[in-house]
C-alpha cells in the first residue's frame, strides 16, 4: 500500500475526514479527527510523553493557542513568517511563487528568496498562469499568521503559527517557580495555526494541526557539564559526516569531533 491508499483507506473508516463538510463553504486544510483517529493520535501523544517528557523529566505546558502581537514582533513572525505569492492578472488565482516555479521548470528556488528573483525567472521562463494562461502581478509576501480581533476595540492578536512561543515566553517563570537547573527541557503539545495558501490534500500541509515541540534551554558555557550523558554514551547514532551516512556511538562522536559537545550528542 503506498501513502495515498493509506489515506484514502483511513478516511473511508472515519480515522479522519473533512472540516464543515456538509456546507458549501466549507475550507481545506481543517480536517476532524474521528473515533478511531482520537485513539491513535492519542497513542502517539502517550507515546510522546512517555519517551520523552517523562523520560527526560521534561516540564509540560499548556499554552494559550491566541498570543499578543508583541509576541510575534519579537519572534519576527510579524516581519518574516511569510510565503511569496504571485496573483494571476487575469483569473485572479493565487499561487506559492517558489512552488509554481519548481511544479513548471524543475528549478528550486529557496522560498526566502527575494522577491525580484521570483519576478525575473517567472518572466525569463515565461511562466503563465496554468489556470488561464494569464500574466502575474509581481511576487509580494503573504503572513501565514492567522489575525484575530481581542474585544470590542478589536486589538491585535495571533493564533500562534507554532506551540513554542509560550515555551519561551513562559520561560522565566517556569525557571524560578520550579525551581529549574539547567539544562531543562520545556514540552508541549497543541494545536498551532498557519493561513496557508495551497492546503494540500489529507494531513500533510494543513491550517489548523497539532504540533509536539520541546525545547531544551542551556547554560552555553556548560554544554559538556551533563551527568546524564552516562546514560547514552554507548547508544549508537547515524550521522552524516560529509557525503557519508556513518554509525557511531554518542562517545566516539564526540571523541572524534563529529559532534560538539554532550548536550547535543545526548539529545540526538
Ligand atoms: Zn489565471
Amino acid at each position: 500500500m503506498n501513502y495515498d491508499q493509506i489515506m484514502q483507506l483511513a478516511l473511508e473508516r472515519g480515522f479522519y475526514f473533512p472540516s464543515c463538510e456538509v456546507y458549501v463553504d466549507a475550507q481545506a486544510g481543517f480536517w476532524e479527527y474521528g473515533p478511531s483517529g482520537v485513539s491513535l493520535k492519542n497513542k502517539f501523544v502517550e507515546l510522546w510523553r512517555r519517551e520523552f517528557v517523562r523520560r527526560d523529566r521534561m516540564m509540560e505546558i499548556d499554552g494559550s493557542q491566541i498570543m499578543s502581537q508583541s509576541v510575534f514582533m519579537a519572534s519576527g513572525h510579524l516581519s518574516s513568517f511569510a510565503d511569496p505569492i504571485v496573483r494571476c492578472k487575469k483569473c485572479k488565482s493565487i499561487f506559492r511563487a517558489d512552488r509554481l516555479i519548481t511544479e513548471i521548470t524543475s528549478m528550486v528556488v529557496p522560498e526566502s528568496a527575494d522577491l525580484s528573483e521570483f519576478d525575473k525567472i517567472i518572466l525569463e521562463k515565461n511562466i503563465v498562469c496554468p489556470r488561464c494562461k494569464g500574466r502575474f502581478d509581481n511576487a509580494h509576501k503573504f503572513n501565514m499568521m492567522f489575525k484575530v480581533g481581542i474585544g470590542p476595540e478589536s486589538e491585535s492578536a495571533y493564533l500562534r503559527p507554532e506551540t513554542c512561543q509560550s515555551i519561551f515566553v513562559d520561560f522565566p517563570r517556569l525557571y524560578k517557580t520550579m525551581r529549574g537547573k539547567l539544562p531543562i527541557g520545556i514540552a508541549q503539545i497543541g494545536k498551532s495555526f498557519r493561513n496557508e495558501i495551497s492546503p494540500r490534500q489529507s494531513l500533510l500541509r494543513l491550517r489548523e494541526f497539532y504540533q509536539a515541540e520541546i525545547e531544551v534551554f542551556c547554560n552555553p558555557n556548560k554544554l559538556d557539564n551533563l551527568e546524564k550523558f552516562s546514560e547514552v554514551e554507548n547508544t549508537e547514532l547515524r550521522i552524516m559526516v560529509g557525503e557519508n551516512i556513518k554509525t557511531m556511538t554518542c562517545k566516539q562522536s564526540l571523541d572524534s569531533g563529529v559532534l560538539p559537545n554532550r548536550l547535543v550528542a545526548y539529545y540526538l
